[in-house]
């Protein structure tokens, strides 16, 4: 599969910058399908009652959906939103519209993808699953970091598996960048999310898939990300440097790959439900043998903003429950092998994985 040179697809139309939020109204009336055929938000739940919410552009029989991002999104979760749109409308949707992290972002591809293709979305879990063009679908993100404003996957927990629905159908039609939604983000969640993106950059640049097209993206993502995190940035510079970190990053993984934290990472997250952001960092941090530069430089982060990560995480657990966890990390085997080579599991046995997790 590593020698097909891959048709990658882009985010088609972007919009760019601080206030363009106020936009929004104009950019989707050309994609109204009729008055009958809504526009749904997706919006996470942090923005109930805030000044966001009121300017949300609502016409006809629009829907805003407040949802939490406590939890990672859930194939069951999808498949009940899916049923609630189909139940309330006659017509299907004009569109769909995403407001927030990566969790709102992710359950706004999802939906978008199961309104045209029947079933649960957790049979559309893996790679080019996905038979029909979901319907239009806006990301909008309110923190930056994961790069899922440019991927092709939606990352879902399924019943047996966390895995993404990745497809060319999966890639937003539209998305919309206005630096200006990131502002209430606790400094916790913005190094979080932010060195996502760090880690992208790093385990794509030091990575056996490397290629020019990533390296493009991925050099230019990690500049960005020194200079937010080690630079002394005014605030509003540092939230549109970090926007577009975000984005460089995705589209640096999208023609590589991810490696050995994002790999340990998903054990954590399947077992445990350790969210994404903090359970690469509680990996990463751990990592100088693979990635000497990078530990150094996120230790550097860490330290100038005062973030403190948490201890103990896997102090209790059963050796059934390390099993679990080492045997969902070492399922992602694209992603060993991008980090380590054809021969990774030479230096990657379930007693090595062990060993790490358990200083977590
Ligand atoms: P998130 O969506 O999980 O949100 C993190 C926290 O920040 C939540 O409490 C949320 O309410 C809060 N928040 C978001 N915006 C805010 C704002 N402007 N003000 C105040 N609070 C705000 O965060 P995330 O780290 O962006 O996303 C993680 C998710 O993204 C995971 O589910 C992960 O699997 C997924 N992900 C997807 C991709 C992809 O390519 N599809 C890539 C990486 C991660
Ligand atoms: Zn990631």
């Amino acid at each position: 599969k590593q020698t097909e040179f891959r048709n990658f697809p882009m985010v088609p139309r972007v919009v760019f910058g601080k206030g363009s939020f106020n936009q929004l109204g104009e950019i989707l009336m050309p994609k109204r399908k009729h008055s009958d055929a809504p526009f749904i938000f997706l919006v996470d739940d942090v923005f109930e009652n805030t000044e966001l919410a009121k300017r949300i552009p609502l016409i006809f029989n629009d829907q805003i959906i407040f949802i939490s991002a406590e939890e990672e999104p859930k194939t069951a979760q999808v498949d009940a939103l899916v049923d609630k749109i189909k139940r309330e409308y006659q017509d299907l949707p004009s569109g769909i519209v995403g407001i927030g992290g990566g969790t709102l972002l992710d359950l706004a591809k999802a939906v978008s993808i199961l309104l045209t293709n029947n079933g649960s979305s957790s049979e559309y879990q893996g790679w080019d699953l996905v038979q029909k063009p979901a319907i239009f679908h806006v990301g909008i993100p309110t923190i930056s970091g994961t790069g899922a404003e440019v991927s092709r996957t939606t990352v879902l927990l399924g019943p047996d598996k966390k895995l993404g629905i990745n497809s060319d159908h999966t890639t937003f039609g539209q998305v919309l960048l206005d630096p200006d939604l990131t502002q209430g983000v606790s400094k916790e969640q913005w190094f979080y999310t932010g060195m996502d993106c760090f880690i992208h950059c790093i385990e794509s640049l030091t990575g056996t898939f490397l290629n020019a097209f990533s390296q493009s993206y991925g050099e230019k993502a990690l500049e960005l990300c020194k200079e937010v995190y080690l630079g002394d940035l005014p605030a509003e510079e540092s939230r549109d440097k970090l926007m577009m970190a975000s984005w460089h990053g995705g589209m640096s993984i999208a023609y590589s790959q991810v490696g050995v934290a994002h790999a340990m990472s998903y054990g954590l997250g399947y077992l445990l439900g350790v969210k994404h952001g903090i359970g690469n960092c509680l990996v990463f941090q751990h990592l100088e043998e693979f990635y000497p530069e990078g530990v150094n430089l996120f230790n550097k982060m860490k330290e100038k903003h005062n973030i403190e990560l948490p201890t103990g995480i896997c102090a209790n657990l059963s050796e059934a429950e390390f099993e679990t966890m080492i045997s969902v990390a070492m399922n992602m085997v694209p992603l060993w092998e991008n980090a380590l080579g054809k021969n990774w599991r030479d230096t990657i046995t379930p007693e090595k994985l062990e060993s790490i997790y358990r200083k977590i």
